[in-house]
């Protein structure tokens, strides 16, 4: 056998690299204490390194076997993007869309929607919400971009994110809106105000409850954060931002917390609505 090759005779490869471990081992005990510690602690290395090149193999090899999607539509793409049908069909902008959603013990809330919750912009909503890559955050930005630009500035405005619930922040590790109001703020020159609002967690899952139902869920769950008291207008305008309008019980809550405060103009802004029949609350 060639002897570069022999485990016995090269400490660098094959089983003759143990004892280089071994006596690591007897130099750091000391009499008395249990031998082979760094043993142990080799092996705990090496397993981390195998978990870690295992969790490298099975992202790659999923990447390999699942095919990239069009987030608009579903079909396969040959890299990251829009396909070409969704492509054109986010270019043209639909109008935003205004409706009115009932706030407990005062006026109703006007909320304006960019978006409907429809194809192909749900799916790129709901990537976005759950799982966003680079195509689906430019896409969403970019219409935040795009339609902010539109609007004219107003004195004193701060852009307040719905906070989320602490559950759903810990199963996402963003909060949506908050991504959102921080883009409206820079294509549109308001204040960005992430803390304008905290969120207790009293109530469960809203899907699939109705309004009332909701209503009474979200009872509460909002209650004035510490941005409250940091705004240079005496009387500031505060526009709420959420992702999706469903029944409106969210941006209601939060309204209703903020007019405790003493705050008097407050409108919302959603990036989409799920109501197909418009103005329809
Ligand atoms: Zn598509």
């Amino acid at each position: 056998m060639n002897p570069a090759l022999d485990p016995d005779t090269d400490p660098g490869v094959g089983p003759g690299a143990r004892p280089e471990v071994r006596s690591e081992a007897r130099h750091e005990a000391r009499p008395g204490a249990p031998h082979g510690l760094g043993w142990l602690r080799q092996l705990a290395a090496a397993t981390h390194q195998l978990a870690d090149g295992t969790h490298q193999l099975v992202a790659g090899t999923r990447q390999l076997f699942e095919p990239l999607q069009c987030p608009g539509c579903l079909i396969r793409v040959d890299r990251p993007r829009l396909c070409d049908v969704c492509s054109a069909a986010i270019a043209v902008l639909p109008s935003p869309v205004r409706r009115t959603v009932d706030v407990r013990d005062g006026d109703p809330l006007v909320v304006t929607a960019l978006l409907p919750y429809e194809p192909p912009w749900r799916n790129v909503i709901l990537h976005f919400k759950e799982d966003p890559d680079r195509v689906v955050r430019e896409v969403v930005q970019g219409v935040m971009g795009r339609v902010m630009r539109e609007v004219d500035p107003m004195s004193g405005l701060l852009l307040a994110p719905i906070p989320a619930a602490s559950v759903r922040l810990r199963e996402r590790g963003f909060n949506p809106p908050e991504v959102l109001a921080r883009w409206a703020a820079k294509s549109f020159g308001g204040e960005w105000r992430p803390r304008l609002l905290e969120r207790h967690d009293y109530h469960g899952p809203l899907r699939g409850l109705g309004a009332g139902e909701r209503q009474e869920r979200l009872q509460g769950a909002m209650s004035p954060g510490p941005d409250i008291h940091h705004h240079r207008d005496a009387s500031p305008a505060v526009i709420l931002i959420d992702d999706v309008l469903t029944t409106g019980s969210t941006l209601a809550e939060a309204a209703r917390a903020l007019r405790g405060a003493g705050i008097r103009r407050i409108s919302g802004l959603v990036l989409a609505s799920a109501e197909l029949g418009r103005n329809s609350d």
